[in-house]
């Protein structure tokens, strides 16, 4: 899919960069750019849910090993 081709400015280094595409990566600093700003808002998004898991999975496997630990003190 070929979209009208639009400048988007970096938000990361301000760098304006054409794109045609949906996302793209940003020729300066390689981060992801993308065409229409709620795209960017969902990644945003989507980013900070993946943190929010990650973080999730590590301090719950960190409180069984806490408790599997003291259960055999
Ligand atoms: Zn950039």
């Amino acid at each position: 899919m070929t979209l009208e081709s639009k400048e988007i400015t970096c938000h990361h280094c301000g760098k304006t960069t054409r794109i045609e595409r949906k996302r793209d990566w940003c020729e300066k600093c390689g981060r992801r750019i993308f065409y229409d700003p709620k795209d960017r808002k969902r990644h945003q998004w989507m980013t900070y849910y993946m943190y929010a898991v990650v973080v999730g999975i590590v301090g719950t496997g960190f409180i069984l090993i806490r408790r599997f630990w003291d259960a055999f003190q």
